[in-house]
Formats: C-alpha cells, sequence, structure tokens
C-alpha cells in the first residue's frame, strides 16, 4: 500500500481566510494538535509577511516533535532568508516556494515571459538549496497552466533540487478527470518525477476541493494539502478530514493510508471550530453533529439490525463522544482522567488539576455531565498561553422590558473593581461595563451563543469577536448560563487584544 503525506495548511491559507486570524498562543496549541493527530507537515505561516507571522512560525517550528514544519516564501532572497531563519529551529523544516505559472497571472499580475518563470524558478531553488534539503515548490494556478509550460517548470524545479513539486488549482475551477490528467501528464513528461513527491492543494469554489484531491491520488499524488474543517481562502481548502477518511474508507479503491490517527479528528475539527469562531455546519461530513445521526424509522431499523445497513464509518473511529453518561459530580480524579485518556487527551498534571477543577464546577451545577461538556471544556479558554489580564469576579444584571442594568466585577492583578452600566438589554449593559472597566471599548464583530448539549441543564457556549482596527480577536465563554458564558468571551476577547504587542 502506498502512503499519502498529510500537508496541513489550516495555520497558513485557513488563518489567512475572512475572520479566521487567531492569537499566536491558539496557533501554537493547534500546531501541537495537529502533531498529534498525525500530520507529516505543518504548514505554519509565510515568515516575510509580517513580525508577527514570523514569530509564530518560529514558535511553531520550536515546539513541533513529529511533524516537518513548514514556511511559505516567494521567489526572492529576501523572503527565502526570513523563512529559512524562521524554520532554522524545526525537527524537520521544509521551505515551500512558489510562482504562478499560468498566462493570466504571468501578464497581469507578474508582468513575466515564461522564460523570465523558468529563470526565476531555477535561480531561487538553487539558491535556497544552499541553506535546507527539503523544498517544496508550487506552481501558483497550475490548473490554469498549458501542461507543456507546467511539465517545463517541473523539469527546472527538479533539476535545481526541489523535493516536492506541488499543483495547485488555485481557484477552484478544476474538474477532477482534468485534475487527473494533469498529474498523469506530468508523472509521463518529466524527468525525475518518481523521485520526488507529487502534491495538490484545491480549492473549493466549485465545491470539488476533495474530488479533485482524491483524482489526484488516483493519477498517483502522494501528498495532499488540506485544512481542518476545509478553512481556507474564499470557500475554503481541501478538508482533511473528508480526504482521510475517504482514503481509509474506500481503502479497496485507493490502495493507500495516510498516518492520521482518526480517533482524534473530532476533537482537532472542534478546536479549529472554536479558535476561529466559525461553526461547523449540522450536514458537514464527518465532523457534523449529524454526520451519525440516523432519523427514520427505516434507517434506524436497519441501524438496528447491522450498523453496516446504514453508516460507512463508525462515529468512535473519528473520536465523536458517544452522548451516554460517563461521570458526575461524585466521580474522582481518577476518572476523570481515564475519560480524557480515552478521548486522546494527554495532560500534564498540572492542566489535570485545572480542569478538574472546572469540572467540579460544572459537575454542581448540571448533573449529567457527558463526554461532549467535557470535550467542551477540554476546548475552553483557560488553555495555557492566554495570560488572564482580567477575569470575572461577580455580576448583577437586572432587566426589564426594553432596558437593563448591569454591576460588573473584574479582578485584575490582584484587585478587584466594579462599574455600574444600564443599556437596551442585560448583555449591552453588561459590555459596557466591562469596556469601561478595561477602558477599551473594542468594535463588537460578532456575537453568537448556541447550547452543546441537550436538556435545560446544557453548557452554552458564547463566541464574541472583537476588533481593534485591523487585529480581530475570537473569545469563547462556557457556562449553565449564557450571560456569564458572554461576558467571559468578552473579557476572553479583550485579553487577547490586550496582548497582541
Ligand atoms: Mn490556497
Amino acid at each position: 500500500m502506498r502512503k499519502i503525506k498529510i500537508f496541513d495548511t489550516t495555520l497558513r491559507d485557513g488563518e489567512q481566510s475572512p475572520g479566521c486570524s487567531m492569537h499566536i498562543s491558539e496557533k501554537l496549541d493547534i500546531a501541537e494538535a495537529l502533531d498529534r493527530l498525525g500530520v507529516d507537515v505543518i504548514e505554519a505561516g509565510f515568515p516575510a509577511s509580517s513580525d508577527g507571522d514570523f514569530n509564530s512560525v518560529n514558535q511553531i517550528a520550536k515546539i513541533v516533535k513529529h511533524a516537518s514544519v513548514c514556511a511559505l516564501s516567494r521567489c526572492n532572497k529576501a523572503d527565502i532568508d526570513r523563512s529559512i531563519e524562521a524554520i532554522k529551529d524545526a525537527v524537520k523544516p521544509t521551505l515551500h516556494l512558489f510562482i504562478a505559472t499560468s498566462p493570466i497571472h504571468l501578464e497581469y499580475k507578474l508582468n513575466m515571459t515564461k522564460e523570465k518563470c523558468l529563470e526565476t524558478i531555477d535561480t531561487y531553488v538553487k539558491y535556497a538549496k544552499q541553506f535546507i534539503d527539503t523544498i517544496e515548490f508550487s506552481f501558483e494556478d497550475a490548473s490554469r497552466t498549458s501542461l507543456e509550460f507546467l511539465a517545463q517548470c517541473a523539469s527546472v524545479a527538479i533539476k535545481a533540487g526541489a523535493t516536492t513539486l506541488n499543483f495547485p488549482d488555485t481557484v477552484g475551477y478544476t474538474y477532477p478527470h482534468e485534475m487527473k490528467e494533469m498529474i498523469s501528464y506530468i508523472k509521463k513528461n518529466v524527468e525525475g518525477i518518481d523521485d520526488i513527491v507529487i502534491s495538490v492543494h484545491c480549492h473549493n469554489d466549485l465545491g470539488m476541493a476533495v474530488a479533485n484531491s482524491l483524482a489526484a491520488v488516483e493519477a498517483g499524488a502522494g501528498q495532499i494539502e488540506c485544512t481542518i474543517n476545509g478553512i481556507g481562502e474564499r470557500a475554503g481548502n481541501a478538508a482533511l478530514e473528508e480526504i482521510v477518511m475517504a482514503i481509509k474508507t474506500r481503502q479497496d479503491h485507493f490502495d493507500a493510508y495516510t498516518d492520521i490517527n482518526t480517533k482524534l479528528i473530532y476533537s482537532t475539527s472542534n478546536m479549529v471550530a472554536g479558535v476561529v469562531g466559525i461553526r461547523i455546519p449540522p450536514n458537514k461530513a464527518i465532523v457534523g453533529t449529524n454526520a451519525f445521526a440516523h432519523e427514520s424509522g427505516i434507517h434506524q431499523h436497519g441501524i438496528l439490525k447491522n450498523k453496516a445497513t446504514y453508516e460507512i464509518i463508525s462515529p468512535e473511529d473519528v473520536g465523536v463522544p458517544v452522548t451516554d453518561l460517563v461521570i458526575g459530580k461524585h466521580s474522582g480524579k481518577h476518572a476523570f482522567k481515564d475519560v480524557i485518556e480515552q478521548m486522546g487527551y494527554n495532560l500534564t498534571d498540572e492542566q489535570l488539576e485545572e480542569y478538574f477543577t472546572r469540572f467540579k464546577e460544572v459537575a454542581d451545577r448540571k448533573k449529567l455531565i457527558t463526554r461532549y461538556d467535557i470535550e467542551v471544556l477540554l476546548r475552553d479558554e483557560t488553555r495555557r498561553h492566554i495570560k488572564r489580564i482580567y477575569s470575572l469576579k461577580d455580576y448583577e444584571v437586572t432587566t426589564y422590558k426594553n432596558s437593563a442594568s448591569a454591576v460588573i466585577t473584574l479582578e485584575t492583578e490582584g484587585k478587584t473593581i466594579s462599574e455600574h452600566m444600564t443599556g437596551d438589554g442585560p448583555v449591552d449593559a453588561s459590555f459596557k461595563a466591562i469596556a469601561s472597566l478595561t477602558g477599551h471599548d473594542y468594535k463588537l464583530l460578532d456575537y453568537q451563543v448556541h447550547s452543546v448539549t441537550r436538556g435545560k441543564d446544557a453548557l452554552g457556549i458564547a463566541s464574541i469577536k472583537l476588533a481593534n482596527g485591523d487585529v480581530i480577536r475570537n473569545g469563547k465563554g462556557i457556562s449553565t448560563d449564557v450571560l456569564e458564558a458572554s461576558l467571559i468571551a468578552y473579557i476572553n476577547a479583550t485579553n487577547k487584544l490586550l496582548q497582541e504587542g
């Protein structure tokens, strides 16, 4: 069986999509989760684009233990130098160079002839090769480039020292059989192609990113670039979870495998959704809440007789928590630790202590604690790197028909501070009071509240997006009381913006 490498670009292509920018601590958390998940390559960012990006790529390179850490770079010395510097501490550094090759990009974007394009590929792969062995070269807009020219570019890149060649469907335009033709043509017509890895990077503008990626695998590609939940520019990238489960479920067809620990798919997917503040649609393949629900009588009847009648993937396989009761108020730390380990998490003693305390707080207010609840707690904002400059100490909110009054008490640097405000409603009054206490009235871009589990005592998640100029941060709060969850979310988003250097 052939191994298909999984190249994850959640932190680069995903992060650069609208509303998905992440705080550095969140990027570190996601990088660790991707490493545990078993991806082969983590594209951590584009170091030349900003100091912030350089810094996060550099820190990710230091903490990732198994996967290769990759930095994106244009074809120029300054970009390459910056990228090499950023990933120098990685266990397996990869440099990702790219240039556009399609006529429209060459003419209008780069103002470059084909000859100049070939020369640029040669010059900069050779330049980079002095500093790094593993070089991926991408031909941007490959799917709208003539096959002949693409083969010429590929040949030049290989001769200059590239070790992986990536053929992106940058604009999500191609069709599975065309993708197959492109990869087959390259395999047949480029000298030395069998010694390097062929990769694809597909966008979902016509809903075919996953289908195109899989078509490339059929034609002989050995690597797929993708993101968790398919986040990415415009309509997004190919979704990692769909690709991995397609290859696994249809092993009979692909005769291939990936190194992904599929049991961690659900938790990783939820972690990323939480960080970027985008809810996963219920009908989303593999990770949607309805992906394994059987509602119709005929289907339920079949499932009861034999699961295989309507289920091609078992939920346990992707780590979907079973909704049964696992632990309650009287469970001890050992039982809690057991459940967490079964769920695929490895916590330090300190983290275990912290989450156990949170669990006890919730157990006091909520009778039944399910795995869903624990999953949510583990994804809470109490995670390590975010400093809690302000935290919620107390709140008293009263509301009348069209007006409300809130007294909010926060704790900061060991001091307790309070403010009273009125507003159109309880949320408005409370947010005003917090803004007044912190002295930062950030712009509220988005505010959502939803329940995680069913029942009257369900945990509520509040998600808030605040903007300080161009910098946007998402804060999350979790509580059995949605108002409290909202206040925590607002404070968390504020804390993140305050730590933006
Ligand atoms: Mn892309």
